[in-house]
């Protein structure tokens, strides 16, 4: 039976991001709170989240049973209707969003998220062009794509209508020259800035950032940088777009990551934790001066499935769940307790290990071929026998990692046991011995 999954997925299936010949796909047949089982029955301890979205762990009963129980109520309603599961998990996100961003505009996920928020921000301001900074990803339809600071957006940029990149802070790998987290802060604010001026300030409708960058390397901005861009937005008119779609939702042991800071963006994205990936949703979560737009003029956009039934409901339940089993608490005591001090015992053994990067359940090992160059481990946009040789260690020993180029990312459900953790670390561990083997000495 599971033979016969694999034949047809090889045979039917067009996958994501791949080149579809050598595809070896795992055939996984069930899950639980953070494991995944295999067709042979073998578990794996899931680092990954999947895509980074199961926050709350596989198979949450709360949250199965509310998609069952909304499925034998109303399993679809069109967007033009009121639905007692959109109108509540409007309310619920928007509670937790900063003050004054009372409405929400629901989505199928993330990219579309940031297609409509890009929307909503040129019939604001009048005005095109989007500021999207490199070592960032924002989706994977076309605007969304051409937003994205990373090799994916090569092959799929056809001149970049309308956006313009710029380096965000990122001291680590600075192209700033700087030595300090207040000097890379100071610099890209001057950069961007400039980038601003140059471009021609009222031409420029939004700048959208990644509160936390999550594929493209987990870098925390420094403090005060989203403080400056917000600045930079009200001195020249310019929409900031929050993209929270995979740090919202608890995953930096806070409900958004912009809670770390002391900014409020005009608009926020968000998807993946919010169901937890249960059932696929995402929106943007709407400022009052933007909505006030749209109270009298049409807004010229919409999804057929936009506040799915099904999807609301399992946002209601996994946003519930997440409040009173403190979920986003333990993320935050995941982070200090056992990810952050575990990763920095790794980092300190390890010379392939160049940097140890992120908070609550949102972490990343920036793996180099020579600590002192800081040359990556993987060329940009590339693999590498070493990293390869990583993965395959991690999986042969019951371990997903989420792998990215020449970064480890360990971004596990934000309820994992400690003890399920620290094992995971422990495998971890042992893989990055295959890496030390082709640091340069
Ligand atoms: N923005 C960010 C920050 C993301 O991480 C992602 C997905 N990884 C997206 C947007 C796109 O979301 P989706 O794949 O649900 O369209």
């Amino acid at each position: 039976m599971t033979h016969r999954t694999y034949e047809l997925d090889r045979a039917h299936v067009f996958h994501s991001w791949s080149a579809q010949a050598s595809l070896t796909p795992m055939v996984i047949e069930s899950a639980e709170g953070s494991h995944v089982v295999d067709d042979e029955g073998r578990r794996y301890l899931d680092f990954s989240s999947q895509l980074v979205y199961t926050n709350i762990g596989h198979q949450h009963p709360r949250v199965v049973k509310a998609i069952q129980d909304q499925a034998a109520t109303l399993c679809t309603i069109a967007p033009q209707h009121a639905n007692a599961a959109r109108s509540e998990a409007a309310r619920l996100v928007a509670e937790l969003a900063p003050e004054g961003m009372d409405h929400v505009f629901f989505t199928n996920g993330g990219a579309d998220a940031v297609e409509h928020a890009v929307r909503m921000a040129r019939l604001h301001t009048g005005r095109r062009k989007v500021l999207s900074r490199y070592r960032s990803y924002h989706g994977g339809t076309q605007t969304a794509v051409n937003l994205t600071g990373d090799p994916r957006r090569w092959p799929n940029d056809y001149g970049s209508e309308g956006v313009v990149h710029f380096f965000g802070p990122f001291l680590y790998r600075s192209e700033f020259h700087a030595t300090t987290e207040q000097e890379e802060c100071e610099r890209a604010l001057e950069h961007l800035e400039r980038t601003i001026v140059m471009e021609g300030s009222d031409t420029i409708a939004a700048i959208i950032l990644e509160t936390i960058p999550g594929t493209a390397g987990i870098m925390p901005p420094p403090p005060g940088y989203l403080e400056g861009v917000r600045a930079l937005c009200d001195r020249y008119g310019i929409v900031w777009i929050a993209d929270e779609v995979m740090a919202g939702f608890g995953r930096t042991g806070t409900w958004f990551a912009l809670d770390l800071y002391d900014a409020k963006p005009d608009l926020i994205t968000f998807a993946k934790g919010v169901t937890s990936g249960y059932v696929p949703l995402g929106g943007v979560i709407i400022s009052e001066p933007i909505y006030a737009t749209f109270a009298d003029r049409v807004y010229p956009g919409g999804l057929t499935y936009s506040g799915h039934p099904l999807a609301c409901a399992a946002a209601v339940a996994t946003i519930e769940t997440m409040k009173d089993e403190r979920i986003v608490e333990a993320a935050a005591t995941l982070g200090s307790d056992v990810l952050g001090p575990g990763l920095a015992d790794i980092a300190a053994k390890h010379p392939c290990v160049g940097e140890v990067r992120g908070v609550g359940a949102f972490w990343a090992l920036d793996l180099v071929a020579d600590p002192q160059t800081r040359e990556p481990l993987a060329p940009y946009g590339g693999s590498s026998p070493a990293m390869n040789e990583i993965v395959g260690a991690c999986k042969k020993n019951g371990l997903l990692p989420f792998a990215n180029y020449h970064r480890i990312h360990v971004v596990p459900a934000l309820n994992i046991a400690h003890d399920e953790a620290r094992q995971g670390l422990e495998i971890l561990d042992e893989a990055l011995s295959l890496g030390d083997a082709h640091v340069a000495r």
